[in-house]
């Protein structure tokens, strides 16, 4: 554990911490009308950073009207080619101001450096540079129609695709920059104007980005950026009759609510939620490969993502030699500040999310798990918990069901199964995100790939992610999809024109 160098803050991030932290509405910067603010912690040190506002239902009311106004001014009358130009003009700004960015999402959420650098490069740039180019490629079809009725001689029928309107884009604390970006580069390339709630842990990244879209020329009120609890301003925004589409990221038990808030308009509604995704190991699976590939599915960002691949199901011939790799993985990553170059293993994001996986780690023993590695708080300020392996786990385990979203791996074993065999047991559980199979056998990968019920399955790799990869969940890991065409498509709506001549 190292967590006690001096840590390198640049003197942009430490006056951007410095400053006054506001809500974003219709192009100014405002104070929150409840008058008070949230504190914002380092969850490496314990020490806070920075108070953000707490919005309210208020704020949120003018954020959707400025919002609505935006929808049908200038923002509608920009060219398709000229809404591309301004979204590369933002990802020109977040390369300019990476070093910042980057900082910042590691001082507010604790992930390592090289993971918020990798993933603000490939993911936050990439993605809004591909849903750029969308941008001007959005277009609808003329259609051939059966002559008859009301369309009784010549006539042409064409179909436009148009900006589904106001977006509620509400975001957790994992990623919290990268999500917010999935949530604006496609709603905005398709026309739409949006309200973004970022995570009351972790907004830091969300507001300097305010700065940035601010600076890129997206005219006034297309963007807005109300901070606040998830209870106040998130229920206001996903509650409120002039939002169009709620796109939330966070859990399934939230994720229900939003849909039961959504009622009253019927507005359209997308969910990205939880996970507990299996990663099944064959007997002919190059462990080279595998043993990194199945400690990164589970260990990466410290267990706290939603892909991970918690539940590993591996042939019984080579259980003990992945075993003893993954756990050699686990014991020798660098736990610490993120900021601490040498560090790639960070705390949890809160005390509370410490207690709940500790408590997790307890029930595993208590039902019977072998606790192989792990399972301990590391002593010092920060909510760091060991990379934690189980063996010996049973399917109706709490450990095997639940979704801890901390960094603790569960290992079941199989013999001679079946594909059906194996996929019962990987599919035996209410989420459906994530899943990957590692073989050297081409056909037993498509096989098994086939049988697993998620929306994304990779074979020897886990979690391949990419802004044109759709992505999203079956079950009650969500609804619709994210990322590629069709997570540009859940921001149109189609109309229909015919007309008869
Ligand atoms: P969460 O508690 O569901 O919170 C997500 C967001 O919803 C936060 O901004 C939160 O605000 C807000 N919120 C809370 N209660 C609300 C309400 N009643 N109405 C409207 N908004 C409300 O999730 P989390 O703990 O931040 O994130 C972890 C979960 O996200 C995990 O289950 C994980 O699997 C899931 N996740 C899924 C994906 C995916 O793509 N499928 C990706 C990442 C994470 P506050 O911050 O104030 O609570
Ligand atoms: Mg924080």
């Amino acid at each position: 554990m190292s967590n006690k160098h001096e840590l390198k803050i640049s003197e942009e991030t430490k006056n951007f911490l410095e400053s006054e932290h506001l809500l974003y509405i219709g192009g100014e910067w405002k104070p929150s009308t409840s008058g008070e603010t949230i504190p914002v912690f380092d969850p490496a040190t314990e020490d806070k950073l920075a108070d953000v506002q707490s919005g309210t239902d208020k704020d949120i009311d003018s954020a959707v009207e400025a919002a609505r106004e935006a929808l049908s001014g200038e923002w509608s009358k920009i060219p398709s080619h000229d809404r591309a130009q301004i979204l590369h003009r933002l990802s020109d700004e977040i390369e300019a101001n990476f070093s910042v960015l980057s900082e910042l999402e590691v001082l507010d959420n604790g992930m390592p450096l090289q993971l918020a650098q990798y993933s603000i490069a490939s993911h936050g740039v990439t993605l809004l540079r591909y849903y750029a180019s969308w941008a001007p490629k959005i277009h609808g079809k003329t259609i051939p129609v059966s002559p008859g009725g009301v369309m009784n001689g010549d006539s042409l029928t064409y179909t436009k695709r148009e900006p589904i309107g106001v977006v509620g884009a509400i975001i957790p604390w994992n990623s919290p920059l990268i999500f917010a970006i999935l949530k604006l580069a496609p709603a905005l390339a398709a026309g739409c104007t949006v309200v973004l709630k970022p995570a009351e842990l972790t907004p830091l990244t969300a507001l300097y980005f305010g700065h940035l879209i601010e600076r890129s020329g997206i005219p006034k009120g297309v963007v807005n950026i109300v901070t606040g609890l998830g209870e106040t301003a998130g229920d206001a925004l996903a509650k409120h009759d002039d939002v169009d589409k709620i796109t939330f990221t966070g859990s399934t038990e939230v994720g229900k609510k939003i849909v039961s808030s959504s009622i009253s308009n019927l507005k359209k509604v997308t969910l990205e939620l939880g996970g507990k995704s299996p990663v099944i190991v064959f007997d002919d699976a190059d462990l080279e490969k595998t043993i990194p590939g199945v400690a990164r599915a589970c260990f990466f960002l410290q267990g706290q993502n939603c892909m991970a691949g918690t539940r590993v199901f591996v042939h019984e011939e080579i259980h003990d030699e992945l075993v003893s790799g993954v756990r050699s993985m686990a014991e020798s990553f660098h736990i610490g500040h993120g900021l601490i170059e040498t560090n790639d293993f960070g705390p949890l994001i809160s005390e509370d999310q410490r207690k709940r996986v500790m408590r997790y780690i307890q029930q595993g023993v208590d039902e019977g798990a072998t606790l192989v590695c792990g399972g301990n708080e590391v002593n010092d300020k920060g909510y760091f918990i060991e990379p934690t392996i189980f063996t010996d786990v049973k399917g109706d385990m709490s450990i095997a069901k639940e979704e801890i979203f901390g960094p603790v791996l569960c290992i079941e074993k199989f013999s001679n199964d079946t594909l059906e065999e194996i996929a019962k047991r990987a599919n035996e559980t209410t989420y459906g995100l994530s899943g990957s199979v590692w073989t050297s056998d081409i056909t037993t990968g498509h096989r098994m790939a086939a049988l697993i019920d998620s929306g994304q399955v990779s074979i020897n790799c886990h979690a391949a992610v990419d802004s044109a990869i759709p992505f999203g969940g079956n079950k009650q890991s969500g609804w619709g999809r994210e990322f590629g065409e069709e997570g540009l498509d859940s921001y149109l709506k189609t109309k229909a024109t015919t007309v008869m001549y």
